[in-house]
C-alpha cells in the first residue's frame, strides 16, 4: 500500500455541454463516489464548474478547474481569477502542455499561477513534460528540471502537492508512455523536489502519470512505484473508462 494517497483526475478539456455534462456527473456519482483510497476530481471547462459542483454536491468527487489567471480582478476580459475559483472549486490544472503549446503560455507565467492560485487555498496540478523531439535528443531530464525549477521559482509547496508529468508525445496520441519511462521521469522530478524542498515534502507529493491513460494500461502505471495516480483526459469523457481507471488506481495503489 502506497503512503500517499494516490489522486485520479479528469480533463475533460473543451467538451461537455450542459446536458452532457450533467449526465456524467450522475454516472461517476453512481459509480465511483464510493470508491475508498483514492482521491477523485472532475475538472470541466469553467462554464460547467457551477453545475458540476451542484451535481457533484455531497459526494466524495471533487471538482477542479482547467486554468486560472493571476490577477485578482480587472480589466482582463475572458480570464477567470483564483478568487472565482475558489468557491467553486478545489483544484485547477496549471501548466497543461495544450496551454503551453496553443496559447503561449510558459514556465514563467505556469509559476505565477501557481503562486496566484496557492495563495488564494487553491490545490493546482501543475503539468510538466517534454515534447517528443526533446526526448529523441536526450534532452529530457534537462526540459523536466527547468520546468521544475522556474516553475516553482519562489513557491513554497504545502504537504501532498500535485505534479501530472504528462509527455507531451502521449497527450491525446493514444501512445502512452509505458509504466517504466513514466516511473523513471518521476523519480527524477521527485529527486529534484527532495532538493529544492527535503525530503519529507518531496516524499509527500504526488505526482500523477497522464497521457493517453486508458482502462486497460491504468494498471501498468499504478504497478509503478513513484507514480500516484493518473491525469486522465479523452478517457475520462466516458463515464464507464473512467471508472475503470478510479477502481484500478484503489485497488492497486489505495491507501484506505
Ligand atoms: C490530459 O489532457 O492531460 C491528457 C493526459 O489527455 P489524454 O488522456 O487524452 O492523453
Amino acid at each position: 500500500m502506497s503512503r500517499r494517497t494516490p489522486i485520479v483526475a479528469a480533463n475533460w478539456k473543451m467538451h461537455t455541454t450542459v446536458r452532457t455534462a450533467a449526465e456524467l456527473c450522475q454516472a461517476l456519482r453512481e459509480s465511483i463516489d464510493e470508491v475508498r483510497g483514492v482521491e477523485k476530481v472532475v475538472c470541466p471547462p469553467f462554464v460547467f464548474l457551477a453545475l458540476v459542483q451542484q451535481a457533484l454536491a455531497g459526494s466524495s468527487i471533487k471538482v477542479g478547474a482547467q486554468n486560472v489567471f493571476w490577477e485578482e480582478k480587472g480589466a482582463f476580459t475572458g480570464e477567470i481569477s483564483p478568487p472565482m475559483l475558489s468557491d467553486l472549486c478545489e483544484y485547477v490544472i496549471i501548466g497543461h502542455s495544450e496551454r503551453r503549446k496553443y496559447f503561449g503560455e510558459t514556465d514563467e507565467t505556469a509559476n505565477r499561477r501557481l503562486k496566484a492560485a496557492l495563495a488564494e487555498g487553491l490545490h493546482p496540478i501543475f503539468c510538466i513534460g517534454e515534447t517528443a523531439e526533446e526526448r529523441q535528443a536526450g534532452r529530457t531530464e534537462e526540459v523536466l528540471l527547468r520546468q521544475v525549477r522556474q516553475g516553482l521559482a519562489g513557491i513554497e509547496i504545502p504537504l501532498g502537492f500535485v505534479v501530472a508529468y504528462e509527455p507531451v508525445w502521449a497527450i491525446g496520441t493514444g501512445v502512452p508512455a509505458t509504466g517504466e519511462i513514466a516511473n523513471e521521469a518521476i523519480a527524477l522530478i521527485r529527486r529534484e523536489l527532495a532538493s529544492l524542498y527535503g525530503g519529507q515534502l518531496a516524499e509527500a507529493a504526488r505526482i500523477q502519470y497522464g497521457g493517453s491513460v486508458d482502462g486497460v494500461n491504468i494498471g501498468e502505471f499504478m504497478a509503478e512505484p513513484e507514480i500516484d495516480g493518473a491525469l486522465v483526459g479523452g478517457a475520462s469523457l466516458k463515464a464507464d473508462v473512467f471508472t475503470t481507471i478510479v477502481a484500478e488506481a484503489a485497488r492497486l495503489k489505495g491507501t484506505a
